[in-house]
């Protein structure tokens, strides 16, 4: 039997593979504004208002018409007081108005200027030596005009979005359907917690609850298909039955080609599959096919390379059937606060964590165990730091971090 063999592919290369075999879900809901958060907009969202709605007062102040403040006036009376939520009211010529932050401009004034600035002498104000005309107004439509489109479709709703949707009076949003995601686990030395206690040779499975709780984060259904044996009849039989609710089956473990890898030959035999050797480290070999109707992918067993894998493949992949558009990762330039000395053949994502020095300068520490089942180095690192093929690193090199947070949603 041969071991391996496939040519190694580069990771923007299975991307793209991924992206152009992803056919969007096109079923949109209903759904509460609030309930929204995290979900997938499935309909551009027009704005049947003006935000602000009206000229109003950026600050607590008076407020008054340029044109009545000419050479030599320095006081106005106060005949007038508008605060938040107040109708406008009309401004006298010659006369200011009190006026506080959020207020709409009565009709009249064109001005405002900030209490701190202004004296008081019985009913009348102040002005300061110098203001600007048309100073401290927010002007109706600053924001937003009636009409205009303020969040399209593809667009995932996070809290800002959902703000923006409620200033315009939205209360339900249409977002595209939850994708249905069935999550295996695979290995006989595995066990859940909270059953029996471990025999040796047996391990907790740390990788279905570590998938579902990612999968439940980017607003998928979770289809928990379970934990398999290394077995070729019972996989194929959990496959299909997976295939047959889900969109997408995600599994970990037994994608190698070792004696007691049976996922690779149960896709096979259930549907189609290509098996990629992406040239990156951890996460090689990646799985990905079809059974029916759903799209398969295969994830390493090793705890870390399915955490990194999930991320780097996963998700993106999973983005794009909910039809968010491709977007890059957020990679910020950091300087190494470590060195690797010995070039490798495949990209690399080291578990780092990120140092302000006194200076304000970005350090990168890599975890000192790399290895594929240290999870605990997920835990205490910040995010990736994404080393070239065949590069080498010195302390103090400018290094590519990808945090977590710029490849989450
Ligand atoms: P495999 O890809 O099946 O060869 O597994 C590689 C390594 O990951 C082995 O040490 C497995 O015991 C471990 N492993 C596989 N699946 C899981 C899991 N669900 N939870 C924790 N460790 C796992
Ligand atoms: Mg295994």
């Amino acid at each position: 039997m041969k071991h391996g063999g496939a040519p190694l592919l580069l990771l923007e290369e299975a991307l793209a593979e991924m992206r152009r075999q992803a056919t969007p879900v096109r079923e949109c809901e209903q759904t509460g504004l609030a309930e929204g958060l995290g979900r997938v907009l499935g309909a551009d969202l027009q704005s049947p208002v003006t935000v602000p709605g009206f000229d109003n007062s950026a600050m607590d102040g008076y407020a008054f018409r340029a044109a009545d403040v000419t050479a030599g006036v320095e006081t106005l009376p106060v005949r007038l007081r508008v605060a938040a939520g107040d109708p406008p009211g009309v401004l006298a010529p010659g006369t200011a108005c009190r006026i506080f932050t959020g207020a709409p401009l009565p009709s009249g004034a064109d001005t405002v200027v900030i209490q701190e600035q202004c004296g008081v002498r019985d009913d009348q104000v102040v002005l300061p030596a110098h203001w600007t005309p048309g100073a401290h107004i927010r002007r109706a439509g600053e924001d937003i005009e009636a009409g205009a489109v303020i969040l399209r479709r593809g667009q995932r709703l996070d809290p800002p979005a959902v703000g923006l949707a409620a200033s315009c009076g939205f209360t339900r949003v249409t977002v595209v359907r939850r994708l249905r995601v069935a999550v295996l686990s695979t290995g006989d030395e595995l066990r859940p917690a909270g059953g029996a206690a471990l025999r040796p040779g047996q391990i907790y499975d740390s990788n279905r609850p570590m998938l579902q709780a990612l999968l439940a984060r980017l607003g998928c259904e979770l289809r928990d298909a379970g934990h398999l044996g290394d077995d070729r009849e019972a996989t194929r039989t959990a496959l299909r039955a997976a295939a047959s609710t889900a969109d997408v089956i995600v599994t970990t473990g037994g994608v190698s080609v070792g004696e007691e890898d049976h996922v690779k030959a149960a896709v096979e035999a259930e549907g189609s599959l290509s098996l990629w050797r992406v040239a990156i480290k951890p996460g090689k070999p990646i799985a990905f096919g079809r059974i029916g109707a759903s799209y398969f992918m295969g994830l390493p067993g090793n705890p870390v390379s399915a955490f990194v894998t999930f991320l780097l493949f996963v998700q993106p992949f999973l983005r794009a059937l909910q039809g968010e558009p491709a977007q890059p990762w957020g990679t910020y330039p950091v300087r190494a606060a470590f060195t690797r000395l010995k070039p490798d053949n495949r990209r690399e994502f080291l578990r780092a964590r990120l140092d302000m020095r006194p200076d304000g300068s970005l350090w990168a520490e890599a975890h000192a165990r790399q290895s594929s089942g240290v999870l605990s180095s997920v835990v205490w690192a910040h995010g990736l730091v994404d080393i070239p093929a065949g590069r080498t690193v010195a302390e103090g090199d400018t290094v590519s971090f990808i945090p977590f947070g710029g490849l989450a949603p």
